[in-house]
């Protein structure tokens, strides 16, 4: 697992070389925003240990498989821990999974990537609400009930799969060819490109997604990849 400095507050954890997950320092320790695929607790819990702080809090963008993949093992060990995720994103959590859609969404089905967790969502986040540190921003697109988180102390945007960084920065549903993997699982392109045009009224700095690097470039960055989309 490669482990990238972001600031002070907050640092990037790759596995595979293209699978993301981020622990955010908070007072209390450390919160942690997804968690890859399964396999990774033991690793994401010695990084954490590295740094020197407990993991207190899982915190989800949505509901794929290479997001929540270790919640259960991670929720498994002490010390206890609560795991926060957007109030849409719990028929989606939940095994087996509840893809009906609700009557303000878009007819559209979304196919597979749902593999459903056993642990329970703890406590709820929803559009403009705080977390510690971070201000969660909706984002649904790529799957009904996906959140963003940005960091206020320094800019940082923690994108989920809402914005791409794989090549470049790009909105989820226009993704380069050579990185089709959300493009496969992917819900409503227009909802995507609608939440990444929202996402500009926000004052970010750097752009942490879900895979790529992270990227510099605030607004000027995403206005770009947004122009690319429409
Ligand atoms: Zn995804």
């Amino acid at each position: 697992m490669r482990i990238t400095s972001i600031s002070t507050h907050s640092s990037q954890l790759t596995r595979f070389g293209f699978i993301n997950c981020y622990l955010v320092r908070e007072a209390d320790g450390f919160t942690l925003i997804d968690t890859t695929m399964a396999g990774a607790a033991s690793k994401i819990l010695g990084v954490a240990e590295t740094l020197g702080a407990p993991i207190r809090r899982v915190v989800l963008t949505h509901a794929h498989g290479d997001h929540i993949g270790s919640v259960d093992a991670l929720l498994d060990s002490r010390p206890k821990r609560s795991l926060v995720a957007s109030e849409r994103s719990k028929p989606l959590l939940q095994r087996p999974v509840d893809k009906r859609l609700q009557a303000d969404e878009p007819r559209k089905e979304f196919f597979g990537g749902l593999p459903g967790i056993l642990s329970k969502v703890t406590e709820t986040v929803g559009d403009n609400e705080v977390l510690g540190s971070l201000r969660c921003i909706a984002t649904p697109g790529h799957l009904p009930g996906h959140v963003s988180f940005l960091d206020e102390r320094d800019g940082t945007l923690f994108a989920g799969d809402a914005l791409v960084a794989v090549g470049r920065l790009s909105v989820s549903g226009w993704t380069p060819w050579y990185f089709p993997l959300p493009e496969f699982v992917m819900w409503s392109k227009p909802l995507a490109l609608a939440s990444a045009q929202r996402l500009m009224d926000y004052p970010i700095e750097r752009f942490a997604c879900g895979h790529g690097p992270v990227r510099d470039g605030g607004i000027p960055a995403l206005r770009q990849a947004v122009d690319r989309a429409g």
